[in-house]
Parts: C-alpha cells; sequence; structure tokens
C-alpha cells in the first residue's frame, strides 16, 4: 500500500511555451499609440457630459457611460501618486526578455489628466522619491508605437 501511495502522486511537467501574438489595438488605444511613435505627445479623450479625461484614452466614461470622441493632448509631465521598487526578477512582457533590477514601477498622473498610468522611474534609490514629486516623459528616440518602449520612462524633474 504504502509503495502504491507513492506512486500516485502527481507529477510535474516542464514546458516551454512560445506563443508570439498580435491583437487588434482598436482605434481608440491606436490614436494613442500613433501620438506617442510620430508626435512624442500623449492623448486622452475627454467626456462630454463631466469633462473627465481618461489616459490612456477608452470609450466610455466611467463614470456618466457615455461614449466619449473628444481627443485632447494632456501633458508629458505630472504628479507621482504612488512607487515600488522592484528587486526580484521580472519578464518584459512586450518582449520576452528578463527586465533588469532593480526598477521602479510609478503610478502618475500627468497634467490634464483625470486617470492614472503606470510606468518606470529611473531613480531606483527609494530614498530619493516621494509621491507627490513631479516627473516627466523621456521618450525614446526610435519609436514603435509600443507605449512602454516608446515613452522610455519617466525622470523627477523637482
Ligand atoms: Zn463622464
Amino acid at each position: 500500500m504504502g509503495e502504491e501511495k507513492r506512486d500516485s502522486g502527481p507529477l510535474s511537467i516542464t514546458y516551454m511555451a512560445d506563443m508570439p501574438y498580435d491583437y487588434h489595438a482598436g482605434f481608440y488605444y491606436s490614436r494613442f499609440l500613433k501620438e506617442l511613435k510620430d508626435n512624442k505627445r500623449i492623448y486622452g479623450v475627454k467626456c462630454p457630459r463631466c469633462g473627465k479625461v481618461y489616459v490612456p484614452p477608452r470609450i466610455v466614461c466611467r463614470d456618466c457611460f457615455v461614449t466619449m470622441e473628444e481627443f485632447v493632448e494632456v501633458g508629458n509631465e505630472g504628479t507621482l501618486l504612488a512607487f515600488t521598487v522592484t528587486n526580484f526578477p521580472y519578464t518584459d512582457t512586450t518582449r520576452g526578455e528578463p527586465k533588469k533590477i532593480p526598477y521602479t514601477a510609478a503610478y502618475i498622473k500627468l497634467d490634464g489628466s483625470d486617470s492614472n498610468i503606470v510606468h518606470c522611474l529611473d531613480e531606483t534609490d527609494e530614498k530619493k522619491i516621494k509621491a507627490g514629486m513631479r516627473v516627466r516623459a523621456v521618450f525614446s528616440d526610435t519609436r514603435t508605437g509600443d507605449y512602454f518602449h516608446d515613452i522610455d520612462h519617466f525622470e523627477i524633474i523637482q
């Protein structure tokens, strides 16, 4: 019986998935990515009822449930709301490569926007970072229509 029990335990299967894929970004997100890529500008969309600006753009206001069609440029500067300095390995999902550590994930409210974005901050010394600091987008020299690479990172400006 003891022998039988050992043989009936769960097995471990190793599988390395290689599943590259593309998906349609949609009209709103495509407009956002195109402005980043072609003009180094950050665009959102404004609600015709409450006036909130969402970045990245979305079709329907989360509060009013109305369709939003007015695209507006927001600032490439904003306020750091929160951050975390990460020291564990992470795979960049857009490239499938390990991300260099440490890195700082930042929650940012861009000037002129009523929503928040997540991106990376170039400072990794948590003693030098505080919520409320002003930050600025640093665009990549070669942009391809990819949010996390066309904006290379954010830098502290104050
Ligand atoms: Zn609204």
